[in-house]
């Protein structure tokens, strides 16, 4: 039997609540279900809002009672605020969460780089949020519980999925009896240890790093920004590297590296944690400075994922699909990235709105999104932690030539993370102007924000299903294109018109954006009226045109829903 646990788990800020478990002898015998996600992370969560939004009902199966446990992700990204946006968390996150956008590095007691991430007026978030992931996911878990799309099922720990001919057949223990389902699908979204992932033999691919890292939360109260900060080559560790971030409800993480050879048990010993954070305070000036830990916990950096993300009629995402080094904030901000890929690619193949190709999309798109953040982390891992005498020579070369010489300073700012372009992806549009543009965002990219008013903006009106821009200042959509939509529309197909540029509203559109100034004209690269960009479900750019006809956009569209 199951037994999850049922006290409260300990945490100096975060009040968990403890749910009811969701037992199958108190409901009616069950019915196939069309998505099962196993999972109630981040990922999971994503995907059910994703696929509510589209009117796709699942059921959440969560192992535990409560929501996750100690040091998580507290980094979250502009894009991920705005894919949040999409689902209705957003306000709850800015509320509580800590904005911030400048970082700093430090060697031997000098800083030698200040970090600006850009921000831009037309954007709404600011590039960086820090937030307990335990907020996130309670706000993520409101939003399930008022969507009647959504069952969360609460210590329902999935034991077996065995595939069949058209669904998958899942084996479920709880606190009082074990069950079966089947579902038309199953999203794997039981994180990195996924017992799915291992259930079905399958094997990830890319690379483990043998640096250790402590974690540490700590209450403590310091009259400092929240800026990050690090530190190379600090005195009381020499050669190793520190991070420290401000958390809201007055708590800082303290992130350091070990020296080789030091084991986790040690490292975590209470005299071997208050001997490095005492140091470490006393580095920043505020030595004997009182604090209280929260959590500790030891990690390597890991840059590994599965080669294909659809087995059968089981879909892999997030950290079950793959583990990324968390330097650069990428687990939990992938994971929306994929969630949301995944929300609308899967439910218009149920929806008979596309054919399983949509999926192999999906996979092709998400795994080489993996790949790319593989790629980079590894370079900033390799800062970090020098896996060789080679690569520890060049760093500490970086390192000591920026006392001196501004050239180098830039080397220390690694790229943190950020949505991965679309470029070759097969949804794109091949007969469109994409080449000719020589600004706005491209194939495959998320769109640019436009700021409309004081708080009002773009990405405030796009989302739920496809939305076509078409800039034009005459006084309807040409007949022609208003013919592709309603054929569009009267397949089931979501399509929103957003006529940009007329002084009035545009007949045939469902919202026109006035732009007096051109502002918007220009960011996007438009040069004259009825140039147009075809946005996705997940907002990525799938074509646009300097001039748009109806023939293109039929034809875009049909590529954008492969049959
Ligand atoms: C120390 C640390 C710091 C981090 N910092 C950041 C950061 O700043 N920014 C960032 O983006 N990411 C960060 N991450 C990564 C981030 O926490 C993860 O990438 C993110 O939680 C992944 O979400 P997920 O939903 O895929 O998996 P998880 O959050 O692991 O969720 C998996 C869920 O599946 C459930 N489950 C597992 N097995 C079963 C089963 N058999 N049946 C039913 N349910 C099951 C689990 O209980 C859990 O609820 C950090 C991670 C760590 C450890």
């Amino acid at each position: 039997m199951h037994t999850p646990t049922t006290e409260p788990r300990p945490s100096i800020y975060y009040d968990y609540r403890v749910h009811e478990p969701w037992l199958p002898s108190a409901h009616p015998p069950q019915q196939r279900s069309k998505v099962l996600i196993v999972g109630a992370g981040p990922a999971g969560m994503v995907t059910a809002l994703e696929l509510a939004r589209h009117g796709v009902p699942s059921v959440v199966a969560s192992a535990e009672l409560q929501v996750s446990q100690g040091s998580r992700a507290i980094v979250f990204t502009r894009r991920s605020m705005e894919i949040l946006q999409q689902l209705g968390v957003a306000a709850r996150m800015t509320e509580n969460g800590l904005p911030w956008r400048f970082g700093n590095s430090y060697y031997r007691g000098q800083r030698v780089f200040r970090m600006e991430a850009p921000h831009d007026p037309d954007d709404r978030f600011l590039p960086m949020l820090n937030l307990q992931q335990q907020y996130l996911e309670e706000y993520l878990l409101e939003a399930c519980a008022a969507n009647p799309l959504i069952e969360v099922r609460w210590g329902n720990k999935v034991t077996r999925v065995d595939q069949m001919e058209g669904c998958a057949r899942v084996g479920i223990d709880t606190p009082a009896e074990p069950y079966t389902l089947d579902a038309d699908w199953v999203v794997a979204a039981d994180g990195g240890r996924s017992g799915i992932r291992t259930a079905l033999g399958l094997q990830m691919e890319g690379a483990s790093y043998e640096g250790l890292f402590v974690i540490a939360d700590i209450r403590i109260d310091l009259p400092l920004p929240t800026e990050r900060l690090a530190f190379f080559d600090p005195e009381w560790n020499p050669g190793n590297t520190i991070l420290m971030h401000r958390e809201p409800h007055g708590i800082w993480r303290v992130d350091y590296q070990l020296p080789p050879g030091e084991t986790p048990e040690e490292a975590l010993r209470p005299e071997s944690l208050k001997a490095r954070i005492d140091a470490q305070l006393a580095m920043i000036g505020h030595p004997g400075a009182e604090w209280e830990l929260d959590w500790s916990s030891v990690y390597s950096a890991r840059a590994l994922t599965l080669p294909d993300y659809v087995h059968g009629n089981v879909i892999f995402t997030g950290d079950a699909a793959h583990l990324l080094p968390i330097f650069g904030v990428r687990g939990a901000n992938t994971a929306f990235q994929d969630a949301q890929s995944l929300g609308w690619q899967l439910a218009f193949v149920i929806r008979g709105l596309a054919g399983t190709k949509l999926l192999a999309n999906y996979s092709a798109e998400r795994v080489g999104a993996a790949r790319e953040i593989i790629d980079e982390a590894g370079k900033s891992t390799r800062f970090m932690t020098p896996p060789s005498r080679g690569f520890r020579l060049l760093r500490d070369a970086v390192l000591s030539l920026s006392l001196s010489e501004a050239f180098v300073r830039p080397l220390y700012h690694w790229r943190t993370s950020r949505p991965h372009e679309y470029t070759r992806s097969m949804l794109n549009s091949a007969g469109d102007d994409n080449a000719l543009f020589t600004a706005g965002p491209a194939h495959g990219a998320p769109p640019q924000n436009i700021r409309l008013a004081t708080d009002d903006f773009l990405l405030d009106h796009l989302g739920g299903g496809f939305d076509l821009l078409y800039f034009t200042a005459a006084e309807a959509i040409p007949a022609p294109l208003q013919e592709v939509v309603a054929a569009t529309r009267a397949r089931g197909v979501p399509l929103k018109v957003i006529a940009v540029g007329a002084p009035a509203p545009v007949a045939g559109a469902d919202l026109t954006l006035a732009d007096t100034d051109g502002h918007f004209r220009r960011r996007y690269g438009i040069r004259a009226g009825g140039g147009a960009y075809l946005l996705r479900p997940d907002q990525h750019v799938c074509a646009r045109w300097l001039t748009l006809d109806a023939t293109r956009l039929h034809a875009a569209l049909a590529t954008a829903l492969p049959q």
